[in-house]
């Protein structure tokens, strides 16, 4: 038949049959030596039907030209999962950016830029503040910081690529905590968020060696659970009671279980040769166990939750102090500007909530 009567009944244009015939794909079964024109055999719709299909799919000539040596469904299910793995890693680098504009730091040290969201939930009606600044030492910002929905959550990323992992971190903890808004589904958020660094850290050369604390309080409502807070690592979840300051986090650090002990003295752990050595953190194994502790917390309290560049060199009255501030928004600035002013020598995120 004509390249005009096969093109129609395959489907494809005459341009296209051309194209697969200088490849090699899909010759002519004729040519008229003196017109030039081409025919084709029935026989080969078949042949010509699954090239444009390849083709839609998007595989290359080259591939196709293997293919046809050899067709078999393996190799069909191999373009399959590479084409799962390409959209999960296009898709897993958009959210990274969308992350990265949500995170960014948005205050210089001298012009704290706090931003405020403002909750209301069956238990509580909450008002936020959070921000994160770079310090004055670190070239980067590896701290990051998330409000979405019922959640709270800062991360301190560790190792070359900390900024990536901490970012990662709130990323699957959001996407997991939404799907299941419970206590049992922050837990499986944290290990989610393990897992994701762990599998980037141990198989991105650029990744390798980093990790995150995570710190995530959730304003569930009662039905849902109640209030909590997960915790991975130093940073922290503070309550702000009648004017007194209380750590409700445990932190995973050489250091934390003495001052627990009372063998250490929280100023003396500011200053301890190993205060930066953590015991649990994301990334650093296949699995991880976070601490999840319901949070007591009424109307007129405030929680704070910090990452450890908030503590390090701040005495926890002048924390108590400025976190009393009239409202989050001058909460998260004072605090900010509490850890400039002590040196500011290391990333800070802070999230001031108020629960009303
Ligand atoms: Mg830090």
């Amino acid at each position: 038949m004509s390249i005009g009567e096969f093109a129609a009944r395959c489907g494809l244009s005459a341009k296209m049959l051309r194209t697969y015939a200088a490849a090699g794909l899909l010759v002519p079964a004729a040519v008229d030596e003196i017109s030039g024109y081409r025919y084709y055999s029935p026989t080969q719709v078949d042949r010509a039907e699954t090239i444009g299909l390849l083709r839609r799919a998007r595989i290359s000539l080259a591939d196709i030209a293997l293919f046809l040596k050899d067709p078999s469904t393996e190799r069909v299910m191999v373009w399959h999962r590479q084409l799962d793995k390409e959209i999960e890693s296009r898709r897993h680098a958009l959210d990274l950016v969308r992350n990265h504009l949500a995170t960014r730091p948005r205050r210089t040290a001298t012009h704290p830029v706090v931003e405020t969201e403002r909750h209301t939930t069956t238990m509580n009606s909450l008002t936020a503040a959070m921000a994160t600044d770079k310090g004055l030492h670190r070239d980067t910002n590896q701290d990051a910081v998330l409000i979405d929905d019922l959640l709270y959550a800062v991360a301190d990323g560790m190792g070359a690529s900390g900024a990536i992992a901490s970012r990662m971190s709130l990323e699957a903890l959001r996407a997991g905590f939404a799907a299941d808004p419970s206590p049992a589904g922050l837990a499986e958020a944290c290990r989610q968020a393990n897992q994701r660094i762990w599998d980037e850290a141990s198989t991105v050369a650029e990744y390798e060696g980093m990790g995150s604390t995570l710190t995530a309080f959730a304003a569930l409502p009662v039905d849902q659970g109640g209030p909590v807070v997960a915790n991975i690592g130093d940073s922290r979840l503070y309550r702000l009671r009648d004017g007194l300051l209380e750590q409700l986090t445990e932190d995973h650090s050489v250091v934390g279980p003495l001052v627990r002990a009372g063998e250490l003295t929280e100023d003396l752990a500011r200053t301890h040769p190993q205060r930066h050595l953590l015991t649990r953190a994301l990334g650093i194994g296949p699995d991880v166990t976070p601490d999840v502790v319901a949070v007591d917390c009424k109307p007129g309290d405030r929680l704070v939750v910090s990452t450890d560049g908030l503590y390090n060199d701040v005495a926890e009255s002048d924390i108590a102090d400025a976190s009393a501030a009239p409202d989050p928004e001058s909460a998260v600035a004072r605090l900010i500007d509490l850890a400039g002013a002590a040196g500011g020598t290391d990333n800070i995120a802070v999230i001031v909530i108020d629960v009303r």
